[in-house]
């Protein structure tokens, strides 16, 4: 960062606070908390209502509108499945939520445990995760509600700093799992290289019995361009390294189709899933199988479902480049943040300096702008750096992200400039 004299960060600092005092002026309302899609996302899939025609038969001939078929459907096993990169014999069908599907399978774990009682994590006096962070705030909500320690992992550009996982995992028996969004990070956007891969597949010979890798694919399809990178098939590396055992993969149409009212699915091994239905069997007596032959006759194959996720990138691309392009012209080359053009996903990941996170988004919202709370993308709440805000461009309407992009770099401007000066 160019070092100034404390005349000319009181000079540039007097522009920005008029910049602010002229964005307090015109009454925003400003969201940029949560990735969801936007409407003209949602209006993609309208057609899924009513798209059954009244033929409500399977391709076996079962009456999907009734009871049964915990694990879903043999077609949407086989479509879900491509999305994971499994065979649909390693894949269940869950409801509308992966969210669910991964709390359910923790509280296996935990309590029931996966290979009978005995297995049952809940047996030692500490359960511990490996987090890697920045990461998904409502994994680690997971982990702090059913009592589980978590440990904090830096997040590379390759994914996970899978020396720190290792050495964690190697010293530490407690360890029972590691949290993983391996395509488009949230928020990191980064998309976890080969080796990443292969070296989390390779864990559960690592590790004890029953540690699991809850590998949360819910970008897998999410490519903002046509060449953004590829994910290393994690289920080739397992069945390789025969630790297929040590892997849950989830996925879900949350950001395909409609969020909330898509469906979820999740792949194993096959005596994970044997547990797994088991365990479900006393929540449900079948998931909503309507909805899955919906979402077959919408989606139909992997090229189906990568040409309909096109459309939702011709809208989000636009969102993001706005964000991007903003941050770039403003504050490249300034040392007052950090961030990575993602080619994926639905986040920014933006860091600034240190101690300047919370107060960026105090700043933000007295204007009228919502951001994610510092610290969400850490366990606990707790960034221990105060520094990194997530950024979801995909809800607003794009004039919007483009307002709600420019009113942030001035808050990070101010942030920081006020930070320099007291230092000063
Ligand atoms: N995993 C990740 C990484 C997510 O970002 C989200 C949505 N924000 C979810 C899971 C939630 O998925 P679902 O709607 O299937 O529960």
């Amino acid at each position: 960062m160019e070092q100034l004299s404390q005349q000319d960060i009181s000079r540039q600092l007097a522009t920005v606070e008029a910049q602010y005092k002229a964005l307090a002026g015109r009454k925003l309302s400003l969201d940029l908390t949560r990735g969801k899609p936007g409407s003209e996302q949602l209006d993609l899939c309208n057609h899924l209502d009513g798209i059954l025609g009244g033929d409500y038969r399977s391709e076996t001939g079962l009456d999907v509108r009734n009871y049964g078929g915990l694990d879903g459907l043999p077609e949407a096993k086989r479509l879900f499945g491509t999305v994971l990169g499994v065979s649909p014999e390693n894949v269940v069908i869950g409801g509308n939520a992966s969210l669910s599907l991964m709390y359910t399978v923790i509280d296996l774990a935990l309590s029931a445990g996966l290979r009978g009682p005995e297995s049952a994590w809940g047996n030692s006096d500490e359960v511990k995760f490996l987090c890697p962070v920045p990461g998904y705030d409502r994994h680690f909500a997971i982990c702090e509600y059913l009592g589980i320690e978590m440990i904090p992992v830096p997040m590379l550009d390759t994914g996970p700093d899978m020396d720190v996982v290792e050495k964690q995992v190697g010293e530490d028996a407690d360890i029972k799992g590691i949290w993983c969004v391996p395509r488009f990070s949230n928020p990191t956007g980064c998309v976890y290289s080969d080796e990443t891969v292969e070296r989390l597949a390779k864990l559960g010979s690592l590790a004890g019995d029953h540690f699991l890798v809850m590998y949360d694919n819910a970008y897998a399809v999410h490519s903002l361009y046509d060449d953004a990178p590829g994910l290393a098939n994690i289920s080739d590396y397992c069945e390789q390294h025969g630790t297929a055992d040590s892997v849950f993969q989830f996925g879900s149409t949350s950001k395909i189709t409609f969020a909330g009212a898509g469906v979820a699915f999740l792949a194993s091994s096959t005596d994970n899933l044997a547990a797994f239905k088991h365990h479900l069997s006393f929540q449900s007596i079948g998931p909503d199988k309507v909805n899955q032959l919906r979402h077959v006759k919408l989606l139909q194959d992997p090229e189906g479902i990568a040409a309909h996720m096109r459309k939702h990138a011709a809208i989000l691309r636009p969102r993001f480049e706005a964000v991007l392009a903003t941050l770039e012209r403003e504050l490249a080359g300034t040392g007052m943040g950090e961030w990575l053009a993602p080619r994926g996903g639905y986040f920014i990941s933006f860091n600034t300096r240190p101690g300047l996170a919370k107060e960026v988004v105090r700043l933000a919202a007295e204007i009228g702008v919502n951001l994610t709370p510092a610290g969400a993308t850490f366990p606990y709440g707790k960034d221990p750096a105060d520094s990194n805000i997530r950024l979801a461009p995909s809800f607003p309407s794009l004039a919007e992200v483009q307002e709600t992009a420019e009113a942030f770099v001035v808050c990070v401007k101010l942030a920081t400039l006020r930070q320099q000066l007291a230092n000063s």
